[in-house]
């Protein structure tokens, strides 16, 4: 393992975060994601080469513009952190592998829909209909997990897995929708079934309930103290992607740890 590397990583996922920082900015409002470059929001001053590992240029500066001093919105700074610590504890954890990079893919994925729900409300669907696609054409090449071990052919094997995952992701949350329809948005069910495709028919339920009971722990802390701001509704699609992402990154471990409460 050389810490040159895991450094290296860490810098390429700062790069990355700033990209999924425009991400989250631009596609609930259909602005385009190459035109124009990133700028300063107050004096619209494009940012230079040396902004691109923002974390520094953002420590160093204490989060202001270079430029005018404008005070810089916080959640840049967290989902450029976010990502240089998942890049670099991919690599330590993973090693360069195909397993690294189809994690690091779909965990910015469902980085860029918890931060757009909790931002907008929103899980939107130019986001999820593309993922569904991608999420199959990976599913080929690299089989989610399964719940029974399926002799089929290629590409049958890893779709199978994915769609029967995506299946019972659509229906885990379907049957609730239609009893309670004001529970959950369709927003939510889409992003389940998404869910499903990619950890696939073995894992799907461990991510949906890790973060329904994330959600339930969250949502009664909330409420318990009165938070004004999630008074209504508070967003689920975070508590989705933090139950996604813990599946994506620590599947085995976490399996293992629940069935030894049992055995
Ligand atoms: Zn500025």
């Amino acid at each position: 393992m050389e810490v040159a590397l895991v450094i290296l990583f860490f810098i390429l996922g700062s790069a990355v975060g700033s990209f999924l920082n425009v991400c989250m900015d631009r596609l609930p409002t259909d602005r385009s994601l190459l035109r124009p470059t990133s700028h300063c929001d107050s004096c619209q001053h494009p940012l230079a080469v040396s902004d691109l590992v923002p974390i520094f240029s953002y420590l160093w500066l204490r989060r202001r513009c270079r430029y005018c001093q404008a005070l810089l919105p916080r959640r840049p700074f967290w989902v450029e952190l976010g990502s240089a610590g998942l890049f670099a504890f991919g690599y330590w954890y993973y090693g360069l592998s195909i397993d690294l990079a189809v994690i690091i893919f779909y965990c910015c994925l469902f980085i860029v829909l918890a931060v757009i729900d909790l931002e907008h409300g929103l899980i939107l669907n130019k986001i999820v209909y593309p993922a569904v696609v991608v999420a199959l054409i990976i599913s080929a090449f690299y089989p989610p997990s399964g719940i029974v071990d399926l002799a089929l052919p290629w590409p049958w094997f890893g779709l199978v897995n994915s769609i029967t995952g995506g299946a019972i992701g659509l229906i885990f949350f379907l049957l609730p929708a239609l009893i309670y329809p004001e529970g959950m948005g369709w927003g939510d069910i889409k992003m389940a079934g998404l869910i499903g495709l990619v950890v696939g028919s073995g894992l799907v339920l461990f991510a949906l309930l890790i973060g329904i009971i994330l959600g339930g722990l969250v949502a009664g802390v909330l409420l318990l103290l009165k938070v004004r701001r999630w008074r209504e509704a508070i967003p689920f699609g975070p508590f989705l992607s933090v139950g996604t992402i813990a599946i994506l990154l620590w599947s085995s471990d976490i399996i293992n740890w629940y069935l030894g409460l049992f055995f």
